[in-house]
């Protein structure tokens, strides 16, 4: 069977404007509309005709491939010109048509359409030598997953979704007060415009039901607290075949007793007797690998910070390693016995005084205020 011509079809002259073929595409669908002739199939297939051949005068790409052809773009072996793209089927075009014919701004007919699911936020606590050194570990997540019963749809086998009677589909309700039309989201169908006629009796309708999953984490060697790692895809499943939303994880590494981060550096703070940092010698210092040795000159003063080369943190992108920042505290002795008190008075005297520690700054005080 050949087709009509299309200008034919919609009954304008081959020169037609884009709003002269718009107004004849409308004059058509309204009066071949299935809805206002049930059963009557050369309206229907009047309608289809209608459609088609305002599918491609509407565009002028593929108006000028069918005046120049013949024949619409994608048809009869005509490959690599988009066919149909853009346009979602029939249902597109009418509603595109007519959003602005039913005038008042009125807002387009309500489709069902594919939703992306929700992003999940979790958190997961490890401890610091984890975080440091990285480890795979698992973590129990709550999330909804597609009803195996209905496969989503949220019906009852053999029923699908029906238009909502309370809106007609239309997803919102309208009614009068005074001089305001007042518009709502319909109640009845959460402004779907469908509702579901024979839930499914799984999932009650959802669609989807709760389940707990445990999921394998690989926490990287070097994040730190309050980072956020993102697993594509492990989120919500999508609504009507939307694509999952992604699973972020919140990595809590528990506060370490002796180290504190700063960048990939460690720090931490040796208490070192008065004897130790004025003799000098070598230390055992405490690293997140193991113990190290640490060199201390005589006469370290208290707060001086050495460094110990790549006994930090590796860079969580792999930027080299940091270094572990030991910060040198002198601790003054409480207690003495009567022998060691009996040596540092001698020392005290010895060392005249103090060493003339108060005596210089004393004097340099006395330099200021003069
Ligand atoms: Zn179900
Ligand atoms: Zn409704």
């Amino acid at each position: 069977m050949s087709k009509r011509d299309y200008y034919e079809v919609l009954g304008v002259p081959r020169n037609a404007g884009e709003a002269e073929i718009k107004k004849a595409y409308r004059r058509m669908a309204v009066k071949h509309h299935p809805d206002k002739n049930p059963g009557d199939k050369g309206a229907e297939e009047k309608f289809k005709e209608a459609n088609e051949a305002y599918e491609v005068l509407s565009n002028q790409e593929k108006r000028e491939f069918y005046d120049r052809y013949g024949q619409a773009p994608g048809a009869g072996g005509f490959e690599g010109f988009g066919g149909a793209g853009g346009f979602g089927g029939v249902g597109d075009i009418f509603e595109e048509v007519f959003s602005d014919f039913f005038g008042g701004g009125g807002r387009r007919r309500q489709r069902p359409r594919a939703e992306r699911g929700a992003d999940i936020l979790q958190s997961v606590e490890v401890s610091f030598e984890d975080a440091a050194f990285g480890r795979e570990t698992t973590i129990r997540l709550n999330r909804s997953e597609t009803c195996g019963t209905c496969r989503g749809s949220g019906g009852r086998a053999g029923s699908g979704p029906a238009e909502c009677p309370t809106c007609r589909g239309m997803g919102e309700v309208r009614y009068q007060q005074g001089f305001f039309t007042i518009r709502r989201t319909c109640s009845h169908c959460n402004g779907e415009g469908r509702i579901i006629s024979h839930p499914c009796e799984t999932c009650r309708g959802h669609g989807r039901v709760p389940s707990e999953k445990t999921i394998s984490v690989k926490i990287p060697p070097g994040i730190d607290d309050g980072s956020r790692l993102r697993l594509v895809g492990e989120g919500e499943q999508g609504r009507r075949g939307g694509p999952p939303g992604d699973l972020y994880i919140e990595v809590r590494v528990t506060p370490h007793p002796l180290f504190r981060r700063e960048g990939n550096d460690l720090v931490c703070e040796i208490p070192v007797s008065f004897a130790r940092v004025a003799l000098g010698g070598t230390i055992d210092v405490p690293t997140i690998a193991g113990a190290a040795p640490l060199k201390i000159p005589p006469g370290t003063q208290t707060g001086r910070v050495f460094r110990l080369k790549g006994k930090g943190i590796a860079d969580v992108r792999g930027r080299g390693v940091g270094d572990q920042q030991v910060r040198i505290v002198v601790v003054t002795p409480q207690k003495l016995t009567p022998r060691q008190r009996e040596l540092l008075e001698e020392f005290a005297a010895l060392a005249g005084d103090d060493g003339g520690v108060e005596k210089n700054f004393l004097s340099r005080v006395r330099d200021l205020f003069e």
